[in-house]
């Protein structure tokens, strides 16, 4: 490992907390005392450097899983909210104004697609959707009022790999932001690496690992966080998305095992998706030599995370789908819920879930299956004997 590995990068920032603790200190206040009334003054025209003022504004507990979260990211700042749809919103609003214009992966979580659908139009945002793997359609997309160009880097449910140096040049050409949501690939894919200006997360998934909080991250430059928490138009500090600081703490530790259950989740995906390509089962998988995103990947990848720990399957049918989701689940293979990152293997039928709000023949046009099936793999220790139950599962619902 180099001193660019994300796992390494994260070691070096841990330090010993108030009272010499190995965890950084809980700082359990809303607000912060001065010493003086001028301090506070300057404090508020912003002319005082590091000191805290108020806890939607900054608090230490957040700044320290900031600064752990910035240097997965490889960004020079970064800034936690209460979820991961709050890092998009609160990122889009503080890049988009009245008149502007964004281009968008089609293919994005349900979530953030009927937020760019449903709310920007009502702010007057004009948004175009686009084949992100496509770089002449988003170069055609482009306008003069364009500010922002979105995508995940491997996009929520169809698993495409968004060709992120490709769009950074189309992006930079013409002054433009590229966002990316590395919710998916936490440290198997370091976007600001490969050009992104703002990398968003939501904690929830992989990052935090336990299924048990929400949470959301903003990664870029200073000059970008700073402008999010600006007291007079900072779209942190007047929407008020920030992450409660107990949460932050008990996200902050579960960083230090991501790099190890990064690992995990990919090997056992891999395994797993090996043995559902050679049953002949129409499996999508990026670590896959067949699949038409591997190629991409591995260009993009860091490679000692693996291809990363989501994969799906095309039953064809809902019925089936929800068949073979019940017959996994009664077998302890995992359970039928959204999310995914928890170290157990989360399952669900995406067309009817998280992405139920993509309109039924969008889905169509995207290439979504009602019959989809995106599993989320966990870390399990015997993978060969999570084979033989989906195995089982796919018997009984005679997809083999
Ligand atoms: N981005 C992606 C890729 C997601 O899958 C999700 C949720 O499923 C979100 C963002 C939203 O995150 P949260 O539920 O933490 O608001």
């Amino acid at each position: 490992m180099t001193k660019t590995d994300p796992a390494t990068r994260l070691q070096f920032t841990q330090h010993s907390g108030e009272y010499d603790g190995v965890n950084p200190a809980i700082t359990d206040s809303s607000t912060f005392r001065f010493d003086s009334a001028s301090l506070m003054t300057d404090c508020f025209e912003g002319k005082l450097e590091g000191a805290f003022l108020y806890g939607r504004h900054w608090n230490p507990t957040n700044f320290e899983l900031s600064k752990a979260l910035a240097a997965i990211e490889n960004s020079e700042a970064a800034w936690v909210t209460g979820s991961g749809m709050a890092a998009i919103t609160t990122t889009i609003l503080q890049l988009c104004s009245a008149g502007d214009h964004l281009i968008t992966s089609v293919t994005t979580y349900g979530g953030t697609f009927a937020f760019f659908k449903n709310v920007l139009p009502r702010f007057k945002v004009e948004v175009t959707f686009v084949d992100i793997t496509n770089l002449e359609q988003v170069k055609a997309a482009v306008k003069p009022n364009t500010r922002v160009i979105y995508t995940e880097t491997l996009t929520n449910p169809l698993l495409k790999v968004s060709d992120l140096p490709g769009l950074a040049t189309i992006a930079h050409s013409q002054g433009i932001k590229l966002v990316v949501d590395n919710t998916f690939t936490p440290m198997v894919v370091t976007p600001i690496d490969h050009g992104a200006d703002i990398v968003v997360h939501s904690l929830t998934k992989f990052i935090n690992g336990k299924s048990d909080g929400i949470g959301g991250a903003i990664c870029g430059s200073w000059e970008f966080i700073n402008s999010l928490s600006n007291l007079n138009d900072g779209m942190a500090m007047l929407l008020g998305p920030v992450l409660e600081p107990l949460r932050a703490s008990s996200i902050h530790k579960n960083l230090f095992t991501l790099h190890l259950r990064m690992q995990q989740h990919s090997k056992n995906a891999q395994f797993i998706a090996e043995k559902l390509a050679a049953a002949k089962l129409r499996v999508t998988y990026p670590g896959l030599p067949t699949d038409s995103q591997h190629d991409m990947m591995k260009k993009l990848m860091n490679p000692a995370y693996g291809f990363g720990g989501i994969l799906s399957i095309d039953t064809g049918t809902k019925k089936l789908a929800n068949d073979l989701m019940v017959a996994m689940q009664n077998r302890e293979v995992g359970f039928i819920a959204v999310s995914l990152g928890y170290f157990k293997t989360l399952f669900s039928n995406s067309g009817t879930s998280t992405s139920s709000e993509v309109p039924t023949d969008l889905q169509h046009s995207m290439g979504l299956s009602p019959g989809l099936v995106r599993i989320a793999i966990g870390i399990d220790q015997d993978i060969e004997n999570t084979w033989g139950l989906i195995h089982a599962a796919l018997k009984e619902v005679n997809l083999i």
